[in-house]
Parts: C-alpha cells; structure tokens; sequence
C-alpha cells in the first residue's frame, strides 16, 4: 500500500502531572524511557514501517527536550516539523496549524501517552473504504466502566460517544475509544480559529449519526500508559513480545467459546437479558486469555431468533450484558458471532426469515471461518472450548484442537461421536489447560 499521503501527527503537548515521579519534571511525558527508547520513538518507528515518513510533533510543556533528541527525523529516516504551543490549546486546537503546512493530505492523530503495535494497512484501508471525515481506532479493555465509550451502529458508523463520566444504567459494548484517529482534510479544514478545541466534544461528537465518523475495531495492543503502574506494564508486555505478537500482520492464536453452558450458566434458552448468568469462573478464566496472547471469540447458536423468542437486538442486548459483566471483572472477549438460523420449519410462532439451512451454525464453520479471515487467524495453534459433542465437533471440522468442559451439558447431548482432546471441569480449567498453568 502507498500510504504517502498520510502524516503522523503526536500530540507531545500535555502536562503528564500523573507521571511526576517518573518525569521528575524533567522531561515531557513522551521522552520517557520506555525499554530503552522514548515512548515517541516507539510510536514512530511503528507508524514509519508503513511508509508514512512525514511527522508533526506538536509539543509544550519541556518541549525543547523533543526537538533535541528527534532534530528533524533525519537520523530516524522520517522527516520531522514541530507544532509549538505558547498556551494550551486542549487536545485540537493545535491541529489549525496543518491547514498552513499541508494541503491534500490526511492525517493520523496520535496522543503521546498511547503506545501501539497496528497493522497501519488495515486501519488505514477501512478508511479509504468509508471515505469518512474521521476513523476512530476502537478496542475492547479490561476496564470499559471507567472507559469512553463508542456506539456504533450496524455499519460500522460511530453514533454515539459515551463518556467515563457517565453514569451507565444499562448494559453496554465493550468498545473502547482508544486514542488513535484518522482524520480527514476536510474534517481539519474546519478548524478555522486558533483557541482551546477539544477533539472528541468540539469537533466529533456534532458529527456523529451523520455517517461521517467510523469506528475501526482491533484487538491489536493499544494501551493508555499514561500512569506509572501502566507504564510498568507496557514496559513488561513490550519486553515479553506481546506488542509485535498481537499486531494482525502476524498469524494469531485463537480460543473460540461456546456461550450457554460455558460461559453462562445452562438454563435453557437464553432470550431475555435476565436469563444470563455467567458460571463462577467465567471472568477469570477469560481475564486468562486475554493476558495469555490468545484471542477470545465467542462462537454461539442462538435459534431463538428463528423460533420466534426475539429478535436480533434482543441477543445482541444480552451480549452487552454478557460483555458488561465480563468488564467489571477485567475481562473481555475480542468478538462474538453468533447464528440466529434454525434447519427445521413448522412452528406456528417461527420467524420463517430465520427458519434456513445457513452456513454458520454449529457445526458448520462458517462462524470460525469468518473470523479466521477477519483477525488473521491460525487454525492449528487454536482452541474450541465448549459444553456438548456439538461444539466439539465443530473443533473437529475447523482443524483445531478441542476442551469438553463438564459445565452446561458436560457432553451429555451425545449427538456425536466424537472425541475431545481435553476434558475440564470449567472453564477457568479448560483454559488453564491450553496457556499451561
Ligand atoms: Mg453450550
Ligand atoms: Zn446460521
């Protein structure tokens, strides 16, 4: 891809007032040292790997300090100009300045305290695909209660921003505004006034519901290290690989789950989002995966919709459910699919759309195979975990490796004659298992 058209914009301006007792005041918040280079550094090679070279540095506070070590890119093989802000300008306001620079060009936005490892090709192609004013990186975090929150529509449009601050009395998607964008000439056009502009309440949120702002989800790693104790972490998690390894370039490794009687308790049919209970170990268990590398994507059949018993947005409410229960225990799952269709035709309170032979219930693997191509998935290093010979058998048919657990089912369904490779107590022992603890 000829990404040439894009310049990287770090916004280097902030106090970084949490970040004291390592700064010591010395140095602004993106020179820390982070494994042996500036968080700057990181953000820049990354970006630069993609063929994006030009970069616009917009600094305050200890600024000069920037401007030392990174001069104009040369000795980094970008090139480099500075955006200096006499007086803070909020999270925006600077960006008036790329109007006098640039013209015809489209801008990555990035918060100096966010560090990354993205496969920059398929953010940047969802887009182009768009050819929306702004792209907002979204992702799922073991924190979404104290999180911004996106909601986006079907299509992928961003309609909505609900912030930390809010108090929530529903149940919600774990779909986190992550702090990186792309945004377009015409979306910096309209910075007309140098003055204090805030990104997301000034010049987002009136845009969004008007098919102009998409939301592009990753699990890729994109973590906020703007506290010491995070910092700390990214610092490990660099160390460890586990950066370059999550990045969508690279093949990754995948736990898929069933959800009734193996993340929720079996009650039954799940239709209502009362219903849902998850089993005692549910939360651990995925906050297991979610720090072992692997992705968790929940693989489900869910006929109640073809039955009749809901509707689409019903199984959806009870996975934000699901996923806001999962969040407040530090967990997430990086997807769910699920299939909505039943074979058999006859019922008199059956929704006859629904009522189909389709190619993705269990088990088929048209669910698996979706997500395979979706997050780059390699099938011989991953796992189904689930409650009956069903799920097993779509392990079998997809090429990977299988977990009975004893929850739900336990197996007991014997619709097929097949063989699990492990058998677990739960889930928490299932994974346990697999990442070898
Ligand atoms: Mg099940
Ligand atoms: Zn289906």
């Amino acid at each position: 891809m000829n990404n040439s058209k894009y310049v990287a914009v770090i916004q280097a301006g902030g106090k970084g007032t949490r970040m004291v007792s390592l700064t010591h005041d010395q140095i602004p918040k993106p020179m820390l040292e982070l494994n042996g280079k500036p968080m700057i550094q990181w953000q820049i090679e990354n970006v630069a790997k993609y063929g994006i070279k030009e970069f616009v540095i917009i600094i305050g506070h200890l600024g000069e300090k920037i401007k030392e070590y990174f001069g104009n890119g040369s000795s980094f093989g970008v090139s480099i100009r500075y955006i200096e802000e006499k007086e803070p300008l909020g999270s925006a306001g600077a960006l008036y300045y790329l109007n006098e620079f640039y013209s015809d060009r489209d801008y990555i936005l990035i918060f100096g305290d966010v560090m990354f490892c993205i496969d920059w090709n398929r953010i940047i192609s969802f887009h182009e695909k768009h050819m929306g004013d702004a792209t907002l990186l979204a992702h799922p975090n073991a924190h979404p209660y104290d999180s911004d929150l996106l909601i986006l529509a079907e299509n992928e449009e961003v309609i909505g921003i609900d912030s930390k601050n809010n108090k929530r009395d529903y149940w919600y998607s774990n779909c986190v505004n992550a702090g990186i964008y792309i945004l377009s000439e015409k979306f910096v056009n309209t910075i007309q006034e140098l003055k204090k502009t805030d990104l997301e309440k000034d010049l987002l949120a009136p845009l969004m519901g008007t098919g102009k702002v998409y939301g592009y989800i990753t699990p890729e790693y994109v973590k906020d290290v703007g506290t010491p104790e995070r910092f700390a972490n990214a610092c490990i998690e660099q160390k460890a690989g586990v950066w370059e390894e999550k990045c969508l370039e690279k093949k990754q490794k995948c736990i898929f789950l069933d959800r009734d009687g193996t993340i929720n308790k079996q009650v039954g049919l799940v239709y209502k989002d009362e219903q849902l209970v998850l089993e005692e170990c549910a939360s651990e268990a995925i906050k297991l995966i979610n720090q072992s590398g692997y992705l968790a994507i929940v693989i489900t059949n869910q006929p109640v919709v073809a039955r009749g018993l809901c509707d689409i947005s019903d199984v959806e409410y009870i996975h934000k459910k699901m996923e806001s229960i999962l969040g407040n225990d530090g967990a997430y799952v990086d997807d769910i699919a699920f299939c909505p269709h039943h074979p058999d035709k006859g019922y008199p309170e059956e929704n006859p759309a629904y009522k189909i032979v389709c190619e993705c219930r269990k088990p088929k693997t048209g669910m698996i195979d979706r997500m395979v191509k979706k997050y780059n998935i390699d099938l011989s290093k991953s796992y189904m975990i689930g409650d009956t010979t069903q799920d097993i058998q779509t392990g079998i048919n997809a090429g990977v490796k299988t977990i009975l657990v004893k929850t739900g089912e336990g197996g007991q369904d014997k619709k097929y004659y097949v063989e699990p490779d492990f058998v677990a107590d739960n889930l928490l022992e299932a994974v346990k298992q697999i990442v070898g603890e």
